[in-house]
């Protein structure tokens, strides 16, 4: 029913009890998910896991906050790993400059140099944005290719902007918060057939968990809160954010 379309399985402290996530996810109608990795390690651990398991797909890339010392060879590297079959996108890449603990220019050059190599094997990205989604929207426009921004946080018309350059808006936890204005406003309004839910778990734990571990079996509270927004079925959500994912994706 549910494509969990970002989860960190691959790390702690959910990759130390993974088979327990698993079940958790499967019994709550959570039958597809995409492991993303955000440096090389695990990169690595999202194609273990996926290998391991027919409903889980693999995207490996090295993210904004662990790019301080990439080099070429790195990226030689996830140029090799998007080779392997279960590996259907490229991510997360992109900016942070809320945390700003890489300088923003080796950021650019990263997040540039993996645009590339997406197109190269032709694969959706899965784009990480914080505190930079002007910088984020100029390089994506620049590199014309596709993807998904991960845990949407911007507003409407900039979302429209991404939607317009060939991306898909996922939605996370803080959409189910009390005073998320600017998420619930997305939610409501959105285009329906670029719309995708996330858990983005162990982080960001929807509301009425907040403050707890998040896991992939939590994403229905997403999906419930986009459902009474736009006065819709939870089935409609799940059916039709299940269906854009394998799209987007290129999953038969
Ligand atoms: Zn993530």
């Amino acid at each position: 029913m549910y494509f969990d379309t970002h989860v960190h399985l691959n790390s702690s402290p959910l990759y130390e009890d993974i088979d327990t996530y698993i079940e958790h996810a499967l019994a709550n109608g959570v039958n597809e998910m995409m492991v993303v990795g955000f440096d090389l390690e695990t990169s690595r651990k999202a194609i273990e896991i996926a290998n391991q398991y027919a409903f889980i797909y693999a995207a490996v890339g090295i993210g904004p906050n662990d790019c301080k010392e990439t080099t070429d060879e790195d990226l030689n590297q996830i140029d090799e790993m998007l080779a392997q079959e279960k590996v259907i996108a490229l991510g997360e890449v992109g900016l942070d400059y809320y945390w700003d603990e890489v300088p923003r220019a080796k950021q650019q050059e990263v997040f540039s140099k993996q645009i590339e190599l997406a197109k190269k094997h032709n694969v959706p990205l899965v784009i990480h944005s914080r505190d930079a989604l002007n910088d984020t929207y100029e390089l994506l426009k620049a590199g014309q290719h596709y993807g998904i921004m991960h845990c949407y946080s911007g507003s409407y018309e900039m979302a429209q902007r991404f939607i317009d350059i060939g991306f898909y808006i996922s939605l996370a936890g803080p959409v189910t918060f009390k005073n998320a204005r600017v998420p619930k406003e997305v939610a409501q309004n959105i285009n329906l057939d670029r719309l995708l839910i996330e858990t983005d778990c162990p982080y960001l734990t929807p509301h009425p968990y907040r403050g707890k571990l998040n896991e992939p079996a939590n994403v229905m509270y997403i999906a419930m809160e986009i459902a009474k927004l736009r006065n819709m079925e939870i089935e409609d959500v799940a059916r039709i954010t299940t269906f854009n994912a394998k799209r987007v994706l290129g999953i038969k």
